[in-house]
C-alpha cells in the first residue's frame, strides 16, 4: 500500500490504472478506522481493480471546533489496520492540498440537507458535499463506498453524483455492529465505561419502535415511546427522532416503504447517530 499525499502523486498513480484499463473504488473515512470502514474497504475490493482508501479529518465539515479538536486521528495505526487488505493507495492530503489559498467553492445539495442532522449541525453537509466533490474528481473512481449508518449523508452524496454527472456509482453499505447491537463509529473512544454499557439501549429503543411501527401503531405514539426509552437507557438528550422516507428523505407520519426511522443523541457528551430500516 502506498501512501500518497499530494493530488498529483495521485493522479500519476491513477493515470497508470486508467491506461492498463482498471477500475478504481474508492472508500472516503476520516481515519480512526474500525471494523465499519473496514467492511466498506472489503466491498470496494470485491468491485474494483484498484483501491483508494482517502483519509483526511474534513475541517469543514466539522460545525463545532471542540468537535474538531477531539477527533481522533491515528494514522500509524490506521495505515497497519489495512495492511491485510492489499488496499492500493492510502490518500492522506493535507488540508492546504484540499483546500488551498483562495479556495471558494461550495457543493451544496438542497432539501435533503434540511432537518435531520441537517437541522443541528449548520454548514455540516456542505462541507461534506464539497470535500466527497473533491474526492471524486481527484481519485477518479468509478465506485465509492459509504455506511448506511450515516444515511443522510448516504443519500446527500448519491444525489451530487448524479446531478454533478460524476459518472461514479455509489454504493451503501449495512451499518458494522458490536455484538450487542452498538453501531460502530470512531466517536465512541471517547464514551466512558458506564457510557459504554448503557450505549446500546439507543439501537434497541429503534429495532422496538421499528417493530410497533411494522404491527400498526400510530407513529407519533412509538416516537414518543422510543424518546423516553432512550433517555431512560442513559442518554442526556434526544436531538431528533425521526419517521422519513428512504428516497428523499421525506418526514413520514405513516409508515411507507422503504422508510428509516433516523436518530441522533447524546451520552457522555458524545453525540452519536444511528438508523434502522422498517
Ligand atoms: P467517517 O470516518 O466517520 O467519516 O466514516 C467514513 C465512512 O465509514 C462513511 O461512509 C461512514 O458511513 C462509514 N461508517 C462509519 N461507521 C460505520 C459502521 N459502523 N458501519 C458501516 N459503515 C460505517
Amino acid at each position: 500500500m502506498k501512501i500518497i499525499r499530494t493530488r498529483a502523486d495521485l493522479r500519476a498513480a491513477t493515470a497508470a490504472w486508467r491506461q492498463a484499463g482498471e477500475s478504481i473504488g474508492v472508500v472516503p473515512t476520516m481515519g480512526a478506522l474500525h471494523e465499519g470502514h473496514l467492511s466498506l474497504v472489503t466491498a470496494a475490493k470485491s468491485t474494483a481493480d484498484r483501491v483508494i482508501v482517502t483519509l483526511f479529518v474534513n475541517p469543514r465539515q466539522f460545525n463545532n471546533a471542540a468537535d474538531l479538536a477531539a477527533y481522533p486521528r491515528t494514522e500509524t495505526s490506521d495505515a497497519e489496520k489495512l495492511g491485510p487488505f492489499a488496499v492500493d493507495v492510502l490518500y492522506i492530503p493535507d488540508p492546504d492540498q484540499m483546500y488551498p489559498k483562495g479556495f471558494a467553492t461550495t457543493v451544496s445539495v438542497g432539501g435533503l440537507d434540511q432537518g435531520l442532522c441537517g437541522a443541528h449541525r449548520p454548514g455540516h453537509f456542505d462541507g461534506v458535499a464539497t470535500v466527497v466533490t473533491k474526492l471524486f474528481i481527484q481519485t477518479d473512481a468509478d465506485a465509492a463506498f459509504f455506511g448506511e449508518k450515516d444515511f443522510q449523508q448516504l443519500q446527500i452524496v448519491r444525489t451530487l453524483a448524479r446531478d454533478l454527472d460524476l459518472h461514479i456509482r455509489v454504493i451503501g453499505c449495512p451499518t458494522v455492529r458490536e455484538a450487542d447491537g452498538f453501531a460502530l463509529s470512531s466517536r465512541n473512544v471517547r464514551l466512558g465505561s458506564k457510557a459504554r454499557a448503557d450505549a446500546p439501549g439507543l439501537y434497541r429503543a429503534l429495532q422496538a419502535a421499528a417493530a410497533r411501527i411494522n404491527a400498526g401503531d400510530p407513529v407519533a405514539d412509538v416516537i414518543g415511546a422510543a424518546r423516553a426509552a432512550i433517555l431512560a437507557a442513559g442518554y442526556t438528550e434526544v436531538e431528533y427522532l425521526e419517521l422519513r422516507s428512504e428516497d428523499g428523505l421525506e418526514p413520514l407520519t405513516a409508515p411507507r416503504t422503504p422508510a428509516r426511522l433516523l436518530v441522533a443523541a447524546w451520552i457522555d457528551g458524545v453525540r452519536l447517530i444511528d438508523n434502522i430500516r422498517l
